[in-house]
């Protein structure tokens, strides 16, 4: 049942300088800048300031060979803040200054559709010109989210992101079915949507194609390979395979630029 609140991850709004009432906050953000803000590292706005709203929780168990999942933190939290959907859409407009970019990621997001929901419409009833991403698994899908979702950012799960211990994760990870519906919807209503992979291995990108196959209504300026990695020095590692199968398949290669500015650093 829907309280009216949503379950943040423990940077929840970021990187913010003042709270709802629009007061400066006493210290600065972990960005490090006096105002708030940052860059989206990742897929087709990378580079454009925006503020991130981080929600706890996720359904899949992802750990790849040499890396677990990026965002440990908000997927299986050990700490949350849960606040009333009204107040954290007061944070994010006393802060949005000249970013009018919010991206709603996790953990998973649709696993708390209707405060997802209900935040995005206030955000869009008190400034008009907000952009909303959202970023998913893609493997949940909720009508109410995606009609006030800008960009659909999705990102399927290869097997290589498949645990040791069976958590159920290979068996939810990937519904081409549910793809589907967010491509079909972006199409039709001129909204976008992107799909970003995660290339660990080789045969990571047979599955890709395989994938792509079963889908319709994409273009290759939709589909974003970003290499592995959870620190910049594992990102340059697997960089330029990942740039190498975007090339030879027509695809967006997509790099992790928040890592590059500010390390592994929550709340940037
Ligand atoms: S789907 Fe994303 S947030 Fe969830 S476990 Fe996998 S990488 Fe982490």
């Amino acid at each position: 049942m829907f309280t009216g609140n949503l379950l943040l991850a423990k940077d929840g709004v970021f990187p913010v300088t003042r709270d709802g009432e629009g007061h400066p906050l006493s210290s600065l953000p972990a960005s490090g800048f006096p105002f708030p803000g940052t860059i989206q590292g990742e897929g087709k706005l990378a580079g454009v300031p925006s503020l991130f709203v981080r929600l706890a929780g996720c359904n899949l168990h992802c750990a790849w060979e040499g890396s677990g999942c990026d965002t440990a933190y908000a997927a299986q939290p050990e700490e949350t803040r849960s606040l009333p959907v009204e107040e954290i859409a007061r944070v994010v407009i006393r802060n949005l200054d000249r970013t009018r970019h919010v991206v709603i990621t996790g953990g998973e997001p649709l696993l708390q559709a209707q405060g997802v929901a209900m935040l995005c419409r206030l955000l869009k009833e008190r400034q008009s010109l907000v952009h909303v991403t959202i970023e998913s698994n893609a493997t949940l899908y909720d009508e109410e989210v995606t009609a006030v979702t800008d960009l659909a950012s999705l990102s399927p799960k290869l097997s290589s992101s498949a645990p040791a211990s069976d958590t159920g994760h290979h068996v939810t990870r990937l519904r081409p079915e549910v793809i589907q519906r967010y491509i079909a919807r972006a199409r039709h209503h001129g909204t976008d949507f992107q799909l970003k992979f995660v290339l660990a291995r080789e045969e990571d990108e047979r599955e890709i194609q395989e994938l792509l196959a079963a889908l319709h209504g994409w273009e290759n300026e939709d589909v974003l390979i970003m290499p592995l990695g959870t620190t910049p020095d594992m990102v340059r590692r697997n960089a330029l395979r990942a740039a190498g199968v975007a090339i030879k398949n027509g695809w967006r290669y997509c790099d992790r630029l928040h890592l590059a500015l500010f390390g592994n650093k929550e709340g940037t």
